[in-house]
């Protein structure tokens, strides 16, 4: 079977997480990685260099919200007004365009949070793909996703018609725990393996998320204020082993990377006809 993996990064606005970035984006061209990326505002707006380069290595740019990280109240869920939403997606668009000379058009939430209005703003927006809604995934309240109906939606690519327009959904995948770095960093590599195998019996593609702030020393970073300190336990360099381990074993299996514009087009050319209305 064809398969693929879309790698993903979280650029949460954390003042000092540009440290890692440059070896990142070496470890990703040196294993032909094409990763999707997803820049706060915050972030785009301290070190807009890292996007450019990004932009020019041909990753895919997305928009993950404008300050999140530092602001621990940055959250899409149905408290959040429609006008405020807008705005915070809207700025943190526009700044990133700016810097890339291209519309932004995939978005992963703050937090992995998003409402029907979340949904509305981004489609009036004209961003085509959202990230955002992982199944099959339970934090039991020690995470922002501790939904049961949330758990038990399509774990798979699908459509979203919002009006008139249509988002093509890529949850984050998971098997109970997330496919992300924190992952990789917790469990040995003989669980992570098993995990994967697991997953790729059903998930095509899958999609593995990390943040940069995982790479680096807690020295160089602002922690924000009311953050999880677990998070940030057992983070640092050393992890660019774990990622390369990681990305050594994808291609042993095979497993090649695409950005999510890829799957954008094969899933609007799937999709029935009848959503275009
Ligand atoms: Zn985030």
């Amino acid at each position: 079977m064809d398969e693929y993996i879309h790698i993903s990064v979280d650029f949460d606005w954390i003042p000092g997480s540009d440290v890692p970035i440059s070896r990142l984006y070496e470890m990703f061209d040196q294993y032909q990685v094409k990763a999707t990326l997803f820049f706060t505002g915050g972030f785009a707006t301290a070190y807009p260099h890292l996007v450019k380069q990004a932009a020019q290595e041909e990753h895919e740019i997305g928009c993950h919200g404008l300050n999140h990280g530092i602001d621990a109240h940055e959250k899409f869920d149905t408290g959040v007004a429609y006008t405020v939403q807008k705005e915070l997606i809207r700025t943190s668009g526009d700044i990133i365009a700016q810097i890339t000379g291209e519309p932004v058009l995939s978005f992963r939430a703050p937090y992995l949070q998003v409402c029907d209005t979340t949904l509305k703003v981004l489609a009036e927006l004209g961003y085509r793909i959202d990230s955002s809604l992982p199944a099959r995934r339970f934090d039991f309240g020690c995470g922002s996703i501790s939904s049961v109906r949330q758990f038990r939606k399509s774990c798979h690519p699908h459509v979203i018609a919002v009006g008139q327009h249509r988002l093509v959904e890529i949850p984050p995948s998971a098997c109970v725990v997330p496919l992300n770095m924190r992952m990789l960093r917790t469990f040995p590599f003989f669980i992570w393996r098993s995990v994967i195998s697991l997953l790729s019996a059903s998930h095509n593609p899958l999609v593995f998320y990390m943040h940069p702030a995982e790479l680096a020393h807690n020295k160089d970073i602002t922690i924000p204020e009311g953050a999880c300190m677990g998070f940030y336990r057992n983070c640092g360099p050393l992890h660019f082993q774990t990622l390369e381990r990681f990305l050594k074993y994808l291609l042993h299996r095979g497993i090649r990377s695409e950005t999510m514009a890829y799957t954008y087009f094969k899933t609007v050319d799937l999709a029935p006809k009848v959503c275009i209305t």
